[in-house]
């Protein structure tokens, strides 16, 4: 069948829930994906920030067969070996004690925000539930994770939403001071906005909410769905800001493109949930916790993540010099390879003359065009599609 057969059939039998690409991807290997009609493009996108080791990595791959011959499910029931193997990778790499794994990002934020409720209600004495977080953030589309978005497009339409979160602007530090009620336990943000435009904080803005927790006793929980698995040229973003969280909650990246997601926190925080808390049927399961390892694994080798933040500052500052060139960027911005062009106008029609000369790259509200290559791209990527934005922006 061709893509136009198999774009009908999309259309035909799945809700609507997506507005999609005209392009039907069967293949992929490194940067690169092509078409059911073989055509080849440079994926900037990498899956929304999944594909971070690029397409069908060979370890990755091999690591699902293999696991896939011996052992695909035994539920939590059990003690199970790629869990227990991932979960020491993520405490031996980062801040954290413990680790609980579910499927996705949305539900690693649901797992955040009942530790911090529960923790509140354990340790922290009152009536506190109450978790400020930002405008323009996202944290998934779950009813309470959509209650902590702070995005109305996303939220419109399914409301009452669950109460207890109050937003504030983010990158201000004031507001958020003036936000703290008796109420509030905790602080949720992302350390890089990804979904509301790529906004990177002002550089003293984490290390002060950092201190405002410390000081009013808050739990800060980051959300690094995004952000985290060397996305920022650091293993988790915050390690890049020098900041100590209490919770962090990971997807995207962490299963190589098998949904898995987690939720990380400190012994002190942890010690909350207690059996029959807090559970997941497939979380943690051996297939999603083997492809999960073999990605930790490559994305902790030496040198690796230091080419991450070198390639990010070299695509960095060619998009910059750019936006200085062309009326029609405003600004080029970002962190690692978490990068973006806003536009004097919509993103759409870059998206789509970027896509006809063979490169994928994502948009982020209306104005923004994002890349998040796989970590693995090469200079000699970077510079082919700085060539046709170069063109394209005429
Ligand atoms: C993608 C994303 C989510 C939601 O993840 P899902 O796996 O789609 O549920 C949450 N937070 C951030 C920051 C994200 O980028």
């Amino acid at each position: 069948m061709d893509a136009r057969q198999w774009m009908a059939l999309s259309e035909r039998y799945l809700m609507p829930t997506y507005r999609r690409y005209p392009l039907v991807l069967v293949r992929g290997e490194g940067t690169r994906v092509w078409d059911v009609e073989g055509r080849e493009y440079l994926d900037f996108g990498a899956g929304i920030a999944v594909c971070n080791l690029g397409h069908c990595h060979p370890r990755v791959v091999e690591a699902i067969k293999e696991q896939a011959d011996r052992l695909l499910h035994v539920s939590n029931l059990y003690h199970i070996v790629p869990q227990i193997e991932l979960a020491r990778l993520l405490v031996e790499h980062t801040f954290a004690d413990r680790v609980f794994f579910c499927n996705s990002g949305a539900e690693a934020n649901e797992g955040a925000i009942k530790l911090a409720r529960i923790y509140a209600r354990r340790f922290m004495g009152g009536e506190r539930y109450e978790i400020i977080t930002m405008r323009g953030s996202f944290h998934g589309r779950t009813m309470v994770t959509l209650a902590a978005t702070g995005q109305e497009r996303v939220r419109k339409g399914f409301e009452p939403l669950p109460p207890g979160f109050p937003h504030v602007p983010y990158g201000d530090l004031e507001s958020l001071e003036r936000a703290i009620t008796p109420r509030t336990c905790g602080v949720m943000l992302e350390v890089v906005q990804g979904e509301g435009g790529v906004v990177v904080p002002p550089g003293e803005y984490l290390l002060g909410v950092e201190g405002l927790c410390r000081e009013r006793g808050l739990l800060l929980i980051l959300d690094e769905v995004q952000t985290g698995l060397g996305r920022l040229g650091t293993f988790l973003g915050h390690q890049a800001f020098g900041i100590n969280p209490h919770i962090v909650t990971l997807a995207k990246g962490l299963g190589g493109g098998v949904a898995i997601g987690a939720l990380l926190a400190t012994e002190e925080v942890a010690r909350a949930f207690q059996p029959g808390t807090h559970a997941s049927t497939f979380g943690g399961n051996p297939l999603a916790c083997a492809a999960g390892r073999a990605v930790v694994e490559e994305m902790t080798r030496e040198g690796f993540l230091e080419g991450v933040a070198r390639k990010g500052e070299y695509f960095l500052s060619a998009l910059k010099e750019l936006a200085c060139r062309k009326a029609m960027v405003k600004e080029a911005r970002g962190m690692g390879l978490m990068l973006a062009l806003e536009l004097e106008e919509g993103a759409a029609p870059v998206i789509a003359g970027l896509m006809e000369r063979g490169f994928l790259a994502i948009p982020s509200g209306d104005r923004v065009v994002r890349f998040l290559p796989p970590l693995t791209v090469t200079r000699e990527e970077i510079d082919l599609l700085l060539s046709a934005l170069d063109e394209m922006l005429e």
